[in-house]
């Protein structure tokens, strides 16, 4: 759909959202389809507009990047980001690419990947015909998370950051980190959020994001306080009635539960030397 004048985005196609901006200098892309059908309807409809000029990944998850390799475009991401892409084995990606979209299969096992070769640390801004597009690191979900912000369409695309209304995966980043980017994030003066999942929101969203962590943190906080063992933790603790899995991914559900609780149980308990009080934001 579009969103505004030169930003177009799918947030229905199975995995993570995915978005594109038309600039004077070529399309910039944010982040690629996950399955290989799709992605490659989605790399006709960007032909139909004009000449991909980059691609952008947010993350190093698989639903981000499986679909850069049918893009024939320089690819950025922040170095993490590129670390963490480069240590997924091609059998990984296509034991995925097997469940979600076994007639795309073959179009992946034949091509080859295309992990970022631009890297940055901090922040990197792209200047495109008149558009600006900066890259800014927001460490949290992942180690990498990068928010691209397009200040003059008034867009940030958060990648997994946020997850609008649908489950928080918490388990592969740093969940104090993400609170401290979320309270970044909500300083950028923007009208819309791309999130990674879910519907396209406003920044008032960011509060429930916020609240959702935070009460994770808290359900674990208890758990550990009580002596419950992880396991006991991981059989006790689901936030599964709250939202829906973003489509495509229902399968993950208890996985994801089951991961979040077992990363907070890590962190939280006594034991690691971590205090189990959660700074305040
Ligand atoms: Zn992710």
């Amino acid at each position: 759909m579009q969103l505004t004048k030169n930003i177009f985005v799918e947030t229905k196609i199975g995995g993570c959202n995915v978005g594109y901006v038309l600039t004077g200098g070529g399309i910039v892309l944010i982040d690629s389809p996950q399955r290989p059908t799709v992605a490659c309807e989605w790399a006709k409809e960007i032909a139909s507009k004009g000449e991909p000029k980059y691609l952008i990944n947010t993350e190093c998850h698989r639903d981000h990047f499986t679909g850069n390799c049918f893009f024939k475009v320089p690819v950025i991401g922040q170095e993490k980001t590129r670390e963490g892409i480069l240590s997924v084995p091609k059998r990984d990606i296509l034991s995925r690419v097997a469940v979600i979209d076994p007639e795309g299969y073959p179009l992946v096992a034949e091509r080859e990947p295309n992990p970022p070769s631009i890297t940055f640390s901090d922040r990197l801004t792209l200047h495109s015909g008149r558009h600006t597009i900066e890259l800014i690191h927001h460490p949290g979900h992942t180690m990498g998370q990068t928010s691209v912000l397009i200040p003059e369409e008034r867009v940030l695309f958060t990648g997994d950051n946020v997850f609008y209304k649908t489950q928080s995966f918490l388990h592969s980043g740093d969940i104090y980190l993400w609170l401290e980017s979320l309270s970044e994030i909500e300083k950028l003066d923007v009208d819309y959020i791309v999130p990674g999942h879910g519907e396209v929101c406003g920044k008032s969203y960011l509060r429930e994001q916020r609240a959702f962590i935070l009460e994770w943190i808290d359900r674990v906080k208890e758990a550990v306080e009580r002596g419950w063992t992880k396991e006991e933790a991981i059989r006790g603790i689901s936030f599964a009635d709250r939202y829906p899995m973003s489509p495509g991914t229902e399968d993950l559900m208890q996985k994801v539960q089951k991961n979040n609780v077992s990363y907070l149980y890590d962190l939280l308990k006594p034991e690691r030397g971590n205090s189990p009080s959660v700074p305040s934001f």
